[in-house]
């Protein structure tokens, strides 16, 4: 058991329910120098709070560990969002709903987290829109389309400097960005005196209820240190006078929900929030039970994926990963995947391509050497969240008859 507190509310209410023991930074892929060095290693454990039901990291990653500077002191990060055609549509659409329902007088977007520029560009009036991204290369791109971006991390000192040159805004946006921020407390009173008293803050993350349904257990890693329900958002939000009035579900990275909240009293609760909330109330998500059903399903899946894969392995069969994603990090490290049953991984992004994974150190290629590869008989999926889309991208390797496995809700070959 931990003797840390919780990070929101700071009382002794916080209990340890799943650890995956020691593992690595999820995107700190390795060049091949570094491979017989020493990697950063740490324990990870969830823990859930009695008093404010947040779910959380107990032990965290210092930023540095995986927003590295580089030798002219610039930050850069793994993941460009553009290089997906449907996460584009989803953010479009997102910007849409944003200008329709809340800026009907023109009034100014801010984004945390605005990355590429892959919503900011989906709005209308970019004259009104203001970017924030701590990655120096990410934001740049953004920059050369012609949308203001500071790079900068969101914080009360900078939403105070930002009013300053600019006022305030309507709506502030964020996207997967809210779990990776350490010190909410700091972060949500820069929204509350950033937004308008009819402003927005809209989020979006992955949503607890749907990690636990669909056994998504590699949606933790060190940079996601809160899962978040509507009831632990609800608690967090009212230790700073704002509340929720609007949520709804997305099918984006196996379930997110995107919450809409305000200044206390500003918005009318919706119905279909009320049914959320209903609906967390009737799965216990304010109490510990549902989180030790899933330690138990998370333990059966490592032991089932093992066998899966080591089972086919020892058939004879040919079996590689598909995607460098994060998550798969920790699926390869916690169910003990490495290069003796994985051959390589397959991944689209120029940069990671020629490194090795982080703990297991399986190398990166690009899909090219994948495509050219015809013996490869199973390729596991790391990117299930984009599997649709590279269903239909891997038509040929389909048509050979080489298939896909992913781990989740239960280890399964694709058929
Ligand atoms: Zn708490």
């Amino acid at each position: 058991m931990t003797k840390e507190n919780c990070k929101i509310c700071n009382n002794t209410s916080l209990e340890e329910f799943l650890t995956f023991g020691k593992m690595p930074v999820s995107n700190a892929f390795l060049i091949k120098e570094d491979l017989d060095k020493d990697e950063f290693y740490y324990n990870m454990a969830v823990g859930f709070c009695g008093e404010c039901h947040m779910v959380q990291l107990i032990e965290t990653v210092p930023y540095n560990k995986y927003i590295v500077p580089d030798d002219e002191g610039k930050t850069n990060y793994a993941f460009f969002s553009s290089t997906s055609n449907f996460m584009e549509e989803h953010f479009d659409d997102l910007a849409h709903e944003v200008e329709n329902r809340f800026l009907l007088n023109n009034q100014r977007v801010l984004e945390i987290g605005s990355n590429d520029g892959i919503m900011l560009k989906a709005f209308t009036n970019r004259e009104k829109v203001l970017g924030i991204e701590p990655s120096a290369n990410v934001a740049e791109i953004a920059q050369k389309q012609g949308i203001e971006s500071k790079v900068d991390f969101f914080s009360e000192g900078l939403a105070e400097r930002i009013i300053k040159e600019k006022g305030k805004f309507r709506a502030v946006l964020s996207t997967n960005v809210t779990l990776n921020i350490m010190d909410l407390h700091d972060f949500m009173k820069g929204i509350y005196k950033i937004i308008d008293d009819k402003g927005v803050f809209i989020t979006e993350d992955p949503y607890l209820p749907s990690i636990l349904d669909n056994n998504s257990y590699d949606q933790i890693y060190d940079e996601h240190i809160w899962l978040f329900s509507l009831s632990s958002l609800s608690n967090l939000y009212n230790m700073h006078n704002m509340e929720i009035f609007d949520a709804e579900k997305q099918d984006v990275h196996g379930g997110s929900m995107r919450v809409f909240s305000c200044k206390k009293g500003a918005y009318d609760k919706t119905p279909r929030l009320q049914s959320y909330l209903e609906i967390e109330r009737e799965t216990k998500i304010d109490s510990i039970d549902p989180y030790l059903d899933f330690t138990r399903n998370v333990e059966i899946n490592r032991q089932k994926l093992s066998a899966l894969v080591r089972g086919l392995k020892n058939q004879g069969k040919k079996l590689v990963g598909y995607a460098a994603a994060a998550k798969g990090t920790i699926v390869q490290n916690y169910s003990n995947l490495g290069p003796d049953v994985l051959d390589y991984i397959s991944d689209s992004t120029p940069f990671k391509q020629g490194l090795y994974t982080p703990g297991k150190h399986i190398p990166i290629v690009s899909p090219d050497v994948f495509h050219k590869d015809k013996e490869v008989n199973y390729a596991v999926l790391f990117a299930w969240n984009h599997a649709k889309e590279i269903m239909a991208k891997e038509k040929e390797f389909l048509k050979r008859g080489g298939k896909f496995i992913v781990h989740h809700p239960e280890p399964r070959i694709l058929e």
